[in-house]
C-alpha cells in the first residue's frame, strides 16, 4: 500500500479532516494493520491517536508544537522521556497532556461494578 504522510497533507490544505477520515476507514477495511506506517505518523503521533486524539489536532500539534504542561500538575511534559496520556478535560474540547502518575485513580474501576 501506497504511503500518505496524512498529516502533511492536512496541514498543507491537500486533504480535509473528512478525507484523513476516509483513508483511515479504507486503510483499517483492507486489514492494514500498520497504519502508523502507512499513515507516516512517528511513535509518538500513533500514541496520542490512540488516546483519542484525531489526525487535525495531530496535524496542529506536529507543526504548531505539542502541548508542552501537564493539565494536572501544570509542570512541563518531556514527551520524549515521560510517560503521558493525551486526554481532553470535557468532551469536544482540545486535547491536552497529562503526567500518567498525576492522573487521578478511579474508585469506580477498581471497585467493579455492583
Ligand atoms: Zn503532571
Amino acid at each position: 500500500m501506497k504511503k500518505i504522510d496524512i498529516l502533511a497533507r492536512i496541514h498543507d490544505g491537500s486533504i480535509t479532516s473528512d478525507e484523513a477520515w476516509s483513508i483511515h476507514d479504507s486503510i483499517i477495511y483492507d486489514g492494514v494493520v500498520n497504519f502508523q506506517d502507512v499513515m507516516m505518523l512517528t511513535l509518538l503521533e500513533h500514541r496520542a491517536f490512540c488516546h483519542g486524539v484525531n489526525y487535525d489536532e495531530l496535524s496542529r500539534w506536529r507543526y504548531g508544537g505539542w502541548p508542552s504542561t501537564c493539565q494536572i500538575c501544570g509542570r512541563e511534559i518531556d514527551i520524549n522521556r515521560e510517560h503521558w496520556l493525551a486526554r481532553s478535560k470535557e468532551e469536544n474540547a482540545p486535547f491536552g497532556l497529562a503526567h500518567i502518575a498525576c492522573l487521578p485513580v478511579s474508585r469506580e474501576s477498581k471497585e467493579g461494578e455492583k
